[in-house]
């Protein structure tokens, strides 16, 4: 995956399958993307492979279809790509606009990670392994956001559990930060809390 697979002018990954969510809207300055944030997602909980994903992020989730979906069923929130367990990235809000993915969260002093952040779900939950594939897209994927994005860094990686702590717990214990700190010679996840 090369730089040249996202356009600026678009704001989209051209190897992704589209699936635009209407949970976006403009960032207060679409020339601030400064950190990038990991997820783990997967619905129903624990499950692969479904259309749950795809209904949360569009709004189109049916309620009767899971217990658990009346807990979320009003929820408005996207993210802008999703990594699936064979490693198919779909893509739900354009990079320059503000996906709905960190809610209130705080990095580095700067709160609303939304605002200057992109987010990425890997299909996954907290209590197992991540599989190979993912990994690989996932470092495809973020070499080519750094290309494309000036404003971003290999340093600024970090999960929404970091940004969000005692409320969230992704992308969780299994999710493998020092294979990105290996590829991306840094750090990671990057902390939250210091300047
Ligand atoms: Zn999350």
């Amino acid at each position: 995956m090369k730089s040249k697979q996202i356009s600026i002018e678009t704001g989209l990954l051209s190897n992704a399958r589209l699936c635009l969510s209407p949970n976006h809207d403009d960032r207060p300055d679409e020339s601030e993307i400064n950190l990038i944030v990991i997820h783990n997602i997967s619905l129903p909980p624990g499950q692969f492979g479904g259309e749950g994903i795809d209904q949360l992020f569009t709004n189109a989730l049916d309620k009767n279809e899971h217990p658990f979906y009346e807990e979320i069923v009003d929820l408005r929130v996207s993210s802008h790509l999703l990594i699936r367990r064979d490693g198919e990235v779909a893509q739900y809000v354009p990079f320059h606009k503000r996906a709905w993915h960190a809610g209130e969260s705080r990095f580095q002093g700067r709160s609303m990670c939304n605002d200057f952040s992109i987010g990425i779900e890997l299909e996954g939950t907290d209590f197992e392994p991540f599989e190979t594939i993912q990994y690989d897209v996932l470092i495809q994927t973020i070499t080519a956001l750094l290309d494309a994005y000036p404003g971003l860094s290999a340093g600024a990686i970090t999960g929404h559990e970091h940004i969000a702590p005692g409320r969230k717990t992704d992308p969780g214990p299994f999710f493998d930060w020092d294979r990105l700190s290996r590829h991306f010679n840094t750090s990671l996840p990057a902390p939250a809390d210091c300047a």
